[in-house]
């Protein structure tokens, strides 16, 4: 069918595709901006240009390896929307990047740093890469010559990078250190995640985890008036975000009964020592084997029995053959997209509360925020500073979410979508199209 708000031309998702080429995420990241849109009642006339991402960037990285050979990586920046600000978004390094999963993943950040009233738009990067298997020197050399190739649209009021999957401040550093060099002058704010060493700020490794706890905190409070206490959680994913999550949610007097790395999990039901595990699992690289629990897959955690499910892995987690088995009545997005719509459908119809990823998330690039404002003053907030404004706009922001979705009487994913692409689109039409 004809689309009215582009009678020239086609959607951007439907350039370089064959329709079942279409990456699912991506499909799926349009679907939920869809159907938002459409009930927003927002100017037809916007909604390709609010969807599509402004520039996509593909790299080549060639690397020396240690062995001598050559190995050609691929890369991309995808700068979706900056209407509201400089682009912002992370940066992986993973097996199954490719184009269309940064797509959405820089579409998701748009909305995601506009929820959280942040004065950016919304960007991703990527590269194709098994970053277990590259040596501490070829990852070096792998992120220093991504960093000079994308450094024409990368800058402290252009696009800063930050860290995702497979990334960490080391290679933040690395982004920063090759960026200086090659501008000749040190520009702190064009990545954020650095150590603190090198104007990183505190509090931003566990930020993502810490305001995973205070939204579900500010949901127990505000809609079940009662605390963490005895709540049993599952949580998928034992990276920086599970860990942190899991760590702070025990620490808050919950019962971590169940967490899973990408090659299985373990479920103890009096509750799991997260700090042991988090030790076992640095120095194993998995949780497979750790004794203090009994073995579990993936799909068993999360259909286990238990009050708060959190996702935080990656992208399509919860399909629709899992949706229909989840036993748990919340569930916290602690990753980018990991539920599909169809998923969404039914943990709705079964009357699952999902806190959605673009704000259940939104610490990480909150604390970012801080440490480009930070690295912008030359002046440095200690940690009771940063966990208090993160904790501040964690629950302004999910205070804004349920206000929309009591008055709407939605759930809490389109509230937070009307929201966000609100703001996205008012700052589009005051600005007006160029030229
Ligand atoms: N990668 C994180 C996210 O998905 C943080 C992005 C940032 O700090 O810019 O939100």
């Amino acid at each position: 069918m004809a689309d009215a708000s582009q009678p020239n031309g086609r959607r951007f998702d439907q350039l370089a595709h064959k329709p079942d080429e279409i990456n699912k995420f991506w499909r799926n990241a349009n679907f939920f901006f869809d159907r938002v849109y459409q009930t927003m009642g927002l100017d037809p006339l916007y909604r390709a240009y609010l969807s599509s991402p402004k520039r996509v960037l593909t790299v080549s990285c060639p690397v020396r390896m240690d062995n001598g050979s050559i190995q050609v990586f691929t890369g991309y920046r995808v700068q979706h929307n900056n209407a509201r600000g400089p682009f912002k978004g992370g940066l992986r390094f993973d097996t199954e990047v490719d184009r269309d999963e940064v797509m959405a993943l820089a579409m998701l950040q748009t909305w995601k740093n506009a929820l959280v009233e942040l004065p950016y738009g919304g960007a991703k990067g990527g590269v194709v890469c098994d970053v277990k298997k590259l040596s501490l020197n070829e990852k070096e050399a792998l992120t220093r010559r991504y960093t000079a190739e994308i450094m024409p649209v990368i800058g402290p009021f252009d696009d800063i990078p930050a860290p995702d999957l497979g990334t960490d401040s080391q290679v933040m550093a690395w982004m920063l250190d090759t960026y200086s060099m090659m501008t000749g002058r040190q520009a702190l704010s064009v990545v954020t995640g650095k150590p603190v060493a090198l104007g990183g700020s505190c509090g931003r490794e566990e930020a993502t985890g810490r305001g995973v706890m205070y939204v579900l905190k500010r949901f127990m409070e505000v809609t079940q008036h009662r605390s963490l206490e005895g709540m049993k959680i599952a949580v998928q994913g034992f990276g920086q975000v599970g860990f942190h999550a899991s760590r702070l949610l025990d620490e808050l007097g919950a019962q971590v009964i169940a967490i899973s790395d990408k090659f299985g999990g373990i479920f103890n039901e009096n509750g799991i020592d997260i700090e042991s595990a988090g030790q076992y699992y640095r120095e194993n690289g998995q949780l497979t084997d750790y004794p203090e629990g009994d073995a579990i897959s993936n799909e068993e955690l999360l259909t286990c029995e238990c009050d708060v499910l959190i996702p935080a892995a990656r992208e399509n987690t919860i399909d629709s053959t899992i949706a229909p088995h989840i036993q748990a009545k919340i569930v916290v997005e602690a990753a980018n997209g990991p539920t599909t719509p169809e998923a969404d459908q039914i943990l709705c119809e079964q009357g699952v509360t999902v806190l959605p990823d673009i704000l259940a998330n939104a610490g990480g690039v909150t604390v970012s925020y801080f440490e480009w404002v930070q690295g912008l003053d030359n002046y440095f907030w200690d940690l009771d500073r940063v966990r208090a404004e993160l904790q501040r706009v964690m629950n302004r922001a999910f205070d804004t979410v349920n206000a929309k979705a009591d008055e709407s009487d939605c759930d809490y994913r389109t509230a937070a979508y009307t929201i966000a692409v609100g703001r996205v689109a008012e700052a589009v039409r005051l600005k007006g199209i160029f030229p």
